[in-house]
């Protein structure tokens, strides 16, 4: 006999529906994992609206799949181990855990040489029939997921956030951010207050924080900002210019994943300073690329996925330092999925958005 269990299923986009569905097994190796949160990502939506990075365009072929279940910001408790996977992971069953968003296939290049963030097939749970994700009651972890433990004393909601903290944890990595240095975050969504909480950790002379919703700049004091600016009202190159001497920052955080950031970055560096970009846009963005080289020479780094801060994220929101009820601003039973989309695409009234099945 076959058990059922409830999950949200990705048909195509825009078309995403709450169905009965047969609960998965774990083989051996793997592990059955209870789902007691499940956070909705910007990418989530994006995927949900058909944006082209996941459904394919002219310049790239589609990555995601349909009738898949989404989710790859979550954490569970074990349901069933065996001891393969118990020995491989260091954990038993009971315990709370996360996994790594990205399930590597541990054979190509990148994977081999340690960077398996950028692994070549670039499995990810709630992406790919191969491996279902979170918004369901069950999940199964493969052999190859990255699996760690996380406190039982935090909430389900915070424990999840160890997702999209490690993506701004790496982001931050990317910065090496010196004591001297005035850093700029762009954005206090979830990512951005990431970055803050993660830059704030680095001591920079200066950490301001830039949105257009003074709420979400108040969470971002609460997480490490030491200024913040509401670009809605405010100059916000010239406020950075006057707190230089003229120069302009020496790092820019980009976490909006609005096109306008990029260009106010540019202008926002210094000479020679350095523009981390973390966002995924919508549609393609056009700057002047010549102040990269010939105004500025700036180093413009890339940033994907968290690899190796999965522990200091964690570490960070079991420390309680982090205003997590204030990060985490809903949490919804699966069957409002829809609302949990919406919520998220409107992005006024929300900052982190979680199911629990
Ligand atoms: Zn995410
Ligand atoms: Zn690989």
């Amino acid at each position: 006999m076959t058990t059922n269990m409830k999950a949200v299923i990705c048909h195509a986009p825009m078309d995403y529906r709450l169905e009965t569905v047969p609960m998965p097994v774990a083989g051996p190796g793997e592990a059955l994992v209870k789902v007691e949160a499940v956070g909705i990502c910007a990418s989530d939506l994006k995927c949900y609206h058909g944006a082209a990075k996941f459904w394919g365009d002219a310049n790239r072929p589609a990555w995601a799949e349909t009738e898949v279940i989404p989710g790859h910001e979550f954490v569970g408790e074990i349901a069933e181990i065996d001891e393969e996977a118990s020995n491989r992971w260091g954990v038993k069953k009971g315990d709370r855990v996360v996994a790594e968003q990205i399930v590597p296939c541990g054979e190509c290049r990148y994977c081999k040489r340690g960077e398996y963030w950028m692994c070549m097939p670039h499995g990810m749970f709630g992406f790919k029939r191969a491996t279902p994700g979170a918004m369901a009651t069950h999940m199964v972890f493969p052999k190859e997921a990255r699996v760690h433990k996380i406190s039982k004393a935090v909430k389900p909601a915070h424990a999840a956030f160890a997702e999209p903290l490690s993506c701004a944890l790496h982001a931050v990595e990317r910065a090496n951010i010196k004591f001297s240095d005035v850093v700029v975050v762009a954005g206090c969504g979830p990512i951005g207050l990431g970055m803050v909480a993660g830059a704030a950790a680095k001591s920079p002379a200066i950490l301001i924080a830039l949105d257009l919703d003074d709420r979400k700049l108040a969470v971002a004091k609460e997480c490490g900002a030491t200024l913040t600016i509401n670009i809605g009202k405010e100059d916000a190159v010239q406020i950075v210019k006057d707190l230089t001497e003229g120069y302009g920052a020496d790092i820019y955080l980009e976490g909006t994943g609005h096109p306008a950031a990029v260009p106010q970055g540019l202008k926002m560096l210094r000479k020679l300073g350095t523009f981390v970009l973390y966002s995924v846009f919508k549609e393609d963005v056009t700057v002047d690329w010549s102040i990269i080289s010939d105004d500025k020479e700036l180093d413009v780094l890339g940033a994907h996925l968290g690899p190796d801060c999965w522990p200091a994220a964690i570490k960070m929101i079991e420390s309680g330092k982090l205003p997590m009820d204030k990060i985490c601003t809903h949490q919804l039973p699966l069957e409002k999925f829809q609302e949990g989309l919406d919520l998220v695409a409107d992005g006024t009234k929300s900052i982190k958005v979680s199911l629990i099945p």
